[in-house]
């Protein structure tokens, strides 16, 4: 396995758990990838992936299987939104437009919806009209379905929200894709019933330490993967100048990052093609303590929709248990690539201003701080997933998970459902070790 992040731990577990001689070769000097342990204030806290929703239940089975409890997001209050220069509060999960405006948002949802119904997750390349679909990017989709400016720039934000880029660098179909995974647009942005449903008690991350106990000495830490090199017999892993031999390799980094490799013989145009053409996107990750959750006090939740802020959407992310206050929240898209460019002191500011514009002054005095650029990440370099652009789908789509000889494919981009969640890597793990028990 290369990569001990959700997939390739998965898959390492299935594998052994068969009979199988297994080894997790990973880069950082760390387990779990996008997943990852962070502090503030004492307590601890996810800096990558961190939201289960309970439709995803590999995750919530492999939570269960190490004992790890989860907790709802807390939704108690109001919600606000502030877009097109318009602001308002509103309970629930439609944020509170213009009625005109709130009308074309939900037909725009709607379309969305049953286009999404269409597109085959496993292989979106086959979609009824596919290439006319990913001739789209996001942006030119919202131009011809939108027309209120708030509307445009809810879809906008959300669209950044999700995949971390611009409406306009991600191709109308991979969306279609993402959603067509994730059960659907409403459940991807929706925190009750949704995919930011709820938490695990302690934080996600915890469950890649677990598996790498498990694992043992099968896991090898700081070794980045430099050369792949396959004949006959075999293959054989390099990392600088160790080498490990093995009857089949299975890469779960990204494709951005897989095409970071020397291959021996070359990988085919196909694949090679896709690898240059799968960005990760760009996220900054957040955490803010605060003395105590003073917005619960004026009955907010502490989550906030809005398009005149760099830093955001944030969310409540108050200790369970206790007084004092959390919030977390993103620099997503371009916000985050030019922030991910400033110090972290210049962020900091920009952070607690933009809070403090909707909460008051008593945001711009927390009690700790801490932040996580995933672009700025040497083995990650990004946003929760790939994002694909116009064309790179029906061009490259199909060697995304197809096996080169004794070369596999496994990580979140590749699942068959929740695909860019934690829950989509723990089923491409599962898939890739079912596929390679097949050939032993
Ligand atoms: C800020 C942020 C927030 C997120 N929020 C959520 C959320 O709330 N809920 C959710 O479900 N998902 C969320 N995600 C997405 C989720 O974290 C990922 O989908 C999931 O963790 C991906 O797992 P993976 O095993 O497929 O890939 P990864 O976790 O990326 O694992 C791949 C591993 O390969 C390693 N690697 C790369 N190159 C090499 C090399 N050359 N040699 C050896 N090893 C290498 C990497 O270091 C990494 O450990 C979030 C992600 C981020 C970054």
């Amino acid at each position: 396995m290369v990569g001990a992040g959700f997939a390739g731990l998965t898959a390492a577990r299935t594998l052994r758990s068969a009979g199988h001689s297994v080894l997790v070769i990973e880069a950082d000097d760390r387990v779990g990838g996008r997943t990852k342990r962070g502090t503030i204030a004492g307590e601890t806290v996810d800096l990558g992936g961190q939201w289960v929703g309970p439709a995803q239940a590999r995750l919530l089975a492999l939570a269960k299987a190490f004992g790890v409890a989860i907790y709802p997001q807390f939704t108690d209050g109001r919600n606000i939104v502030d877009l097109a220069g318009r602001r308002a509060t509103y309970v629930g999960e439609t944020p509170a437009l213009s009625p005109v405006a709130l009308a074309e948002f939900a037909l725009a949802i709607g379309r969305f919806e049953s286009l999404a119904r269409r597109v085959p997750p496993l292989s979106p390349w086959d979609a009824p009209d596919a290439e006319v679909l990913d001739a789209q990017t996001m942006e030119t989709w919202i131009l011809a379905n939108a027309k209120a400016p708030a509307v445009r720039s809810a879809l906008r934000l959300l669209i950044r929200t999700l995949a971390c880029v611009e409406a306009g660098d991600v191709s109308l179909l991979a969306m279609l894709a993402m959603a067509s995974a994730a059960g659907g647009f409403n459940e991807m942005i929706s925190t009750r019933g949704g995919a930011q449903d709820a938490m695990l008690r302690g934080g996600v991350w915890q469950l890649a330490d677990r598996m790498a106990q498990e694992l043992g000495p099968a896991v090898v830490l700081s070794a980045p993967v430099s050369a792949i090199a396959q004949d006959d017999h075999g293959v054989t892993v390099s990392s600088g100048d160790r080498q490990w031999r093995g009857q089949f390799v299975v890469i779960t980094a990204p494709p951005a990052m897989a095409g970071r490799i020397a291959y021996a013989p070359p990988l085919p145009a196909l694949r090679d093609g896709l690898s240059q053409r799968m960005p990760m996107g760009c996220v900054i990750k957040v955490h803010v303590a605060y003395g105590r959750p003073f917005w619960r006090a004026e009955g907010l939740t502490g989550m906030v929709l809005s398009d005149r802020t760099a830093f955001g959407p944030w969310f409540d992310h108050s200790p369970e248990r206790g007084t004092t206050g959390g919030l977390v929240g993103f620099f997503a898209g371009k916000s985050a690539q030019q922030w991910a460019e400033r110090s972290p002191g210049a962020r900091r500011d920009k952070v607690l201003k933009d809070i403090a514009l909707y909460f008051g002054d008593e945001a711009l005095k927390p009690l700790d701080y801490v932040e996580e650029v995933w672009a700025a990440s040497a083995w990650h370099r990004g946003g929760y997933a790939a994002a694909p652009g116009p064309g790179v789908l029906t061009g490259f789509g199909p060697a995304l998970r197809e096996p080169i000889g004794r070369i596999h494919w496994a990580g979140t981009e590749t699942a068959e459902a929740f695909a860019g969640y934690i829950d989509g890597a723990i089923r491409s793990g599962e898939s890739v070790a079912e596929a390679i028990a097949r050939r032993l």
